[in-house]
């Protein structure tokens, strides 16, 4: 049985979805602070704090062989407002599980750390082993969950997975799961709203980068490859392997420019844009190299063209 914190979040729910295709029993953990009930995909669902005391009682209450690990806060621009609330909910939230799993014996986590936890990046594609110096802290939060899992793995043998991710987009094939967030701030979704009637256009934040149409280039990662990727490290530690950290990304940048026109390409609308400043904290280009997961984890990302990503958050935001 695999408890999932945060399942009913975005990434979480998708690898739900993804862990009960593969037949496995799952419990969702989630305050619902920013996910959705009806998002649930599992066997037992508890509407509960990860910091709260009673997170033991459920691993009291059912054998849970491993963790994977969403529930946390993820907004880089409120991270640098509210440090104080980062700090609590990733930080003490993290503690109070690893705490949980210890007391009841469980030994595997896969968690959701990012790409924020390198900063600017120091070359591209960016490796595992290249310097982290996060610019805010979300990723400096992330970085340190990671660490405090690497001193848990010393100290009492807990084996983890951390699991580094670049930019999630894209939504379940069947449009029953996809990206919700409150307010939103990702690109693929606010590009979204202009042709769903909510907004008049897309804002391009900055286009005087040192990229070839000066706009920020990411690496689009599509939300069910994510979720294999969890499951498949799920897989790794069952099987008795090391604690490890994979970047997950498909190793191909698109510039902002790039990914609205092919939004409008897939929505049929002109889909204005206007040049805004820079935001702060963005580097210009990050763009993953995820060899590592390929080899060791056998994962291979398998929606990997821009314009499926695009096309199945527009479905998603269509039905
Ligand atoms: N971006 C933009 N306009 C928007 C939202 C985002 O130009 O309304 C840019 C943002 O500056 C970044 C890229 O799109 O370069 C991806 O941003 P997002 O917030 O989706 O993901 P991030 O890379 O920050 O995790």
């Amino acid at each position: 049985m695999i408890l999932v914190t945060g399942g009913a979040g975005y990434i979480g729910s998708h690898t739900c979805q993804y862990l009960k295709e593969m037949g496995e029993e799952v419990i969702v953990v989630d305050n619902l602070s920013t996910g959705f009930q009806d998002s649930v995909y599992a066997d037992h669902f508890y509407d509960l704090d990860i910091r709260d005391e009673k997170l033991q009682k459920v691993f009291e209450r059912h054998p849970i062989d491993g963790v994977i690990h969403f529930a946390a806060s993820s907004l880089v621009g409120v991270s640098m407002e509210q440090p104080s609330v980062y700090y609590d909910n990733n930080l003490v939230g993290t503690l109070r599980l690893l705490d949980c799993m210890r007391a009841a014996g469980t030994e595997n986590i896969v968690f959701s750390s990012t790409a924020a936890t390198y900063g600017e990046p120091k070359r591209i594609p960016i490796e595992e082993s290249d310097p982290t110096e996060p610019t805010n802290p979300y990723g400096e939060t992330k970085l340190a969950m990671e660490k405090m899992m690497r001193w848990f793995d010393k100290a009492y043998g807990l084996k983890y997975v951390a699991l580094r991710y670049f930019n999630a987009a894209g939504a379940s094939k069947d449009t029953s799961l996809g990206e919700r967030h409150n307010p939103e701030t990702h690109l693929i979704p606010l590009i979204l709203q202009v042709p769903l009637g909510r907004r008049q256009h897309i804002s391009i934040f900055g286009e005087d980068y040192p990229t070839p149409d000066g706009t920020c280039v990411r690496d689009y990662i599509h939300v069910i490859d994510l979720a294999q990727a969890h499951y498949l490290a799920y897989q790794y530690l069952k099987a008795g392997s090391e604690s490890e950290v994979f970047n997950l990304g498909n190793g191909n940048g698109y510039s902002v420019r790039q990914v609205i026109e092919v939004a409008r390409d897939v929505t049929h609308h002109p889909i204005p844009a206007v040049s805004e400043a820079r935001r702060p904290g963005d580097p210009a280009v990050l763009v993953a190299s995820s060899q590592k997961a390929r080899d060791i984890l056998g994962w291979a990302p398998k929606h990997t063209q821009l314009k499926e990503i695009v096309e199945d958050a527009w479905n998603f935001y269509n039905k």
